[in-house]
């Protein structure tokens, strides 16, 4: 259930967090899932930000490890994204792009940012469980394809053992605090 779509008649990736009214700006029938290119729908509500997804009957057939997210995922990641824009106003031209594909790893990272000469930093908001092995294989994927990652831990990845591991692999640790990111995201969202 990504912010991410392709254009099928032009191929234009489109990023639906930067558009107004998704449903007048967008034409039924030319959505495509940029991993698997089965059609693709607009989902929105009254508090749910808009997203694409495919339709329920069809599910994304890819050697991407990707898998249906939490409208709290989307949460993480659009404030992973808005934390990154304001870090990066004032000095650098580099692009923000939610669901980077990256070919060398066939994985989709949840927020990427691009930098004119190449350089490549991944960031990747991870609410479910995960063992410090396969955050380890995750970064070493990313590391061997030349490209930094950074995680973002919250919920029930947020243990003490992953925080830990983070903390000796980088120095650092990035959390995610819900509570606070659902106040967020209710008072300052749409
Ligand atoms: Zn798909």
């Amino acid at each position: 259930m990504p912010f991410i779509a392709l254009k099928k008649s032009t191929g234009e990736r489109v990023d639906i967090t930067k558009l107004k009214s998704p449903r007048e700006e967008l034409v039924k029938g030319d959505l495509i899932c940029q991993l698997c290119g089965v059609p693709m729908i607009i989902k929105s509500g009254v508090v749910r930000r808009p997203h694409f997804a495919h339709q329920p009957s069809i599910p994304c057939t890819t050697n991407y490890g990707y898998h249906p997210e939490s409208d709290e995922h989307r949460a993480g990641k659009e404030l992973i994204a808005k934390t990154l824009i304001k870090e990066l106003a004032g000095y650098s031209t580099a692009g923000i792009e939610y669901e980077w594909r990256c070919e060398e790893t066939k994985r989709v990272a949840d927020v990427a940012i691009l930098f004119p000469n190449g350089w490549v930093v991944v960031h990747e908001c991870q609410l479910s469980s995960i063992t410090v092995e396969e955050l380890q294989k995750r970064t070493e994927d990313y590391l061997n394809a030349g490209i930094d990652v950074v995680w973002w831990l919250g919920k029930n990845a947020d243990t003490d053992t992953n925080r830990q591991w983070c903390l000796s692999t980088f120095g650092e640790c990035n959390t995610i605090d819900f509570k606070a990111l659902s106040t967020y995201f209710k008072t300052d969202r749409l």
